[in-house]
């Protein structure tokens, strides 16, 4: 047990969305797509705050046609937090709704895994598909910052703060990491985008931007591991966090993920 606090900020929203978007072989059974819902993810422990992800800007937004709600930096302030008070971020990958904004916070460190920037320097970006999800910008902006030193690279497993831990998972980037975060609730797991839905990891169903399936399933049972138990992970992108979990802040679409979700997964 720990005693860390958990919050997820909205920052910007994707509707009309087909089911092949959601699943690399959607459901037969399933009629509608959901929404995706992005996030950044502020933990606040032991007087620290530290931030898990950047989210991505007005003009990101633009090129990729999302709806950006409110610039994460903004969103942030809203909830009472200072770019500049912020020490340590944990980037879970360097795709764009993840990795951007990285100029905005300048007292900063960056926790990043090694297999991460290796990716997102390397051949695999010579391809398209794979180089979609990123921004030569935000990859640009993390070069520079491991000139400067700032930052910390993590190689599988590492801890950012007392009871709060990064988890290399692969899958959907190569060096994407989970994050686990000892809360008063038990162990919480932030999955960011190694689930992008409940559904990913309930069903055992990968979301079809992936660099490597075999990875990601595994992912999941880490995840579950990780855990100990359903309603101590949380999705990348999912709107049903916002319905299962409370609203603490409506000026930063903040919601709670220390306590315990409405309604329970558990069978
Ligand atoms: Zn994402």
């Amino acid at each position: 047990m720990g005693n860390a606090e958990i919050y997820a900020l909205r920052y910007a929203t994707m509707g009309s969305r087909s089911l092949h978007m959601n699943f690399l072989q959607p459901d037969p059974h399933d009629t509608t797509a959901q929404d995706l819902d992005y996030f950044v993810w502020l933990i606040r422990t032991g007087g620290r705050d530290i931030l898990v992800d950047t989210g991505f800007n007005a003009a990101e937004a633009q090129a990729r046609n999302r709806k950006l709600t409110r610039n994460p930096v903004d969103a942030l302030a809203a909830f009472g937090v200072n770019a500049a008070d912020i020490r340590d971020i944990i980037v879970t990958h360097l795709h764009y709704d993840h990795a951007g904004n990285l100029d905005r916070f300048p007292n900063a460190r960056f926790h990043l895994q090694e297999r991460e920037m290796a990716y997102a320097t390397g051949r695999c970006m010579c391809n398209g598909l794979l180089r979609h999800p990123f921004s030569v910008e935000h990859v640009t902006t993390m070069v520079r910052h491991v000139y400067g030193e700032r930052v910390t690279f993590h190689a599988g497993e590492g801890e950012v703060a007392p009871g709060i831990t990064v988890h290399r998972v692969g899958g959907h980037s190569d060096g994407l990491q989970v994050v686990r975060a000892a809360t008063a609730r038990g162990p919480v797991v932030l999955a960011s985008d190694a689930a992008h839905y409940y559904a990913n990891l309930q069903r055992r169903s990968p979301f079809p931007i992936v660099y490597n399936v075999g990875d990601m399933a595994l992912g999941w049972e880490t995840i579950e591991r990780l855990a100990g138990h359903p309603d101590r992970f949380i999705p990348g992108h999912d709107p049903l966090v916002t319905e299962l979990y409370p609203r603490v802040n409506d000026a930063a679409d903040a919601y709670a993920l220390h306590v315990a979700p409405k309604r329970s997964f558990a069978k």
